[in-house]
């Protein structure tokens, strides 16, 4: 196992552990404590729970579960708003494709300039590396690439030092996040950017303070300077219009199916629990198209050991899965190879699974892929239609539905 992965151990059972161990504090415990930064080994108040719930080997409704057995809705409110910001975000995006389409083509852009442009070349290599000389920039960038994971507060203070100090395209630095965090997700990276640029809550940037920063790290940073005091001047594009969801469907539930697990679940219960006869599985691994730089290899090496794990829990039930496939043309000569008259898995939202998925649908001859959406995302993505704070109205409702 990568040493990288030695905080998170790639298997369902450490996921569902570090659960039980952390649901009785999710209450009163994690809203005195969740700002004061935590790391991947000693995360303080809050879960890191985050790249089991990214890999869907956890679902976000079994966390909730698991932490309202505990409490009271009331006493878990921050944890259970947290929780559901990722669907939010996941809804924003997915009601607004076409913001994840040219934060892509703004990257390809950037990739372009990085190579052709000696002085943003060095900038982004010195952020990259921890190299600018602003000590707890620097050290949270080796954090990052050495353990896989940054506290929020952490992740606030870096976006925002890098987009209004050091003045460096937001994308570079989302690209950068993606590319190690264990958790790295298209909407909460994408968006959170965003946010911290003023991009997202147009014309409210989030600025980084010495204070702020002393404060919340315990004082592992103190009397910080040269932190940018304002916000740097940046365009701000009008948010697209939501569009409606891409359509799913039902399964036959009489026909020989293969299962498809992704990036983005790869514990697809609410299809194993009521699924037409499974006859083959494998996953698909699609993250590496997000960026045009190398993901850093403990992202696929714990998705990957994340997916062999489920694999052989289903392997007594499907028998063995097929190797490892990554784009649409490949799922269907498996599919043809296998003699599957449909494939199934859970509906990916937007990201690089979710364009393969959508690749495929393009392909003649292949057998039709059956998307299944969660109950829990079904109905919360479509409420993201403006900002958090009525969406958050709904979140009784959402809770109904999980218990
Ligand atoms: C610039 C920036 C980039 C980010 N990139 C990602 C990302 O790629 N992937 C990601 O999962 N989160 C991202 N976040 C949100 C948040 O920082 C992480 O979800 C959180 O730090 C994960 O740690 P945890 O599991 O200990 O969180 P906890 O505080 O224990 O929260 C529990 C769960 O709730 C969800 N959650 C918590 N806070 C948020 C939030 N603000 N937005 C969305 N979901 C949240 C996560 O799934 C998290 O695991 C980003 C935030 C910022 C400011």
């Amino acid at each position: 196992m990568t040493n990288l992965l030695t905080n998170f151990e790639p298997t369902r059972a450490a996921g569902l552990e570090r659960l039980k161990n952390f649901a009785p504090d999710a209450g009163q415990k994690y809203a005195i404590g969740r700002n004061y930064e935590g790391s991947a080994k000693d995360p303080g108040a809050v879960s890191a729970l985050s790249p089991y719930l990214r890999s869907g080997v956890l679902s976000q409704s079994e966390v909730l579960r698991a932490v309202l057995d505990h409490h009271s809705p009331k006493e878990a409110d921050h944890f259970i708003a947290e929780v559901l910001w990722r669907s939010y975000w996941q809804g924003w995006l997915a009601l607004r494709p076409a913001v994840w389409d040219s934060y892509q083509a703004d990257l390809k852009h950037l990739f372009n300039q990085v190579q052709t442009q000696s002085g943003l070349r060095q900038r982004w290599q010195s952020a990259c590396l921890g190299q600018t000389g602003i000590a707890p920039f620097d050290a949270w960038a080796h954090d990052l690439v050495r353990s896989g994971y940054l506290h929020n507060h952490a992740r606030m203070w870096f976006a925002s030092i890098w987009v209004h100090t050091l003045e460096l395209p937001w994308q570079l630095g989302a690209d950068f996040f993606l590319r190690h965090l264990l958790d790295g997700c298209p909407a909460s990276n994408t968006l959170g950017w965003k946010w911290v640029a003023g991009l997202q809550t147009i014309g409210k940037p989030y600025i980084a303070t010495p204070e702020n920063i002393a404060k919340f790290t315990h004082g592992r940073f103190t009397e910080v300077t040269g932190l940018a005091g304002q916000a740097a001047p940046l365009a701000a594009p009008a948010h697209p219009d939501p569009t409606p969801l891409w359509d799913t469907r039902q399964p036959d539930r009489a026909l020989p199916t293969g299962l498809i697990l992704h990036e983005d679940n790869l514990n697809p219960a609410h299809i194993l629990t009521d699924a037409p006869p499974l006859a083959g599985h494998v996953t698909l691994i699609a993250t590496a198209d997000q960026t045009p730089w190398q993901m850093a290899p403990h992202v696929g090496a714990f998705r990957e050991q994340a997916a062999q794990d489920m694999h052989r829990k289903l392997a007594d039930r499907i028998g063995p899965a097929s190797a490892p496939l990554t784009s649409a043309q490949a799922l269907k000569a498996w599919a043809q190879d296998q003699g599957f008259a449909q494939l199934i898995t859970a509906d990916a939202p937007v990201g690089p699974t979710k364009a393969v998925l959508d690749a495929y649908d393009t392909l003649s001859d292949g057998p039709p892929l059956i998307r299944a959406r969660a109950r829990l995302d079904a109905t919360a993505w479509p409420l993201a239609t403006a900002g958090f704070f009525k969406f958050r109205a709904h979140i009784p409702k959402l809770l109904g539905l999980i218990t």
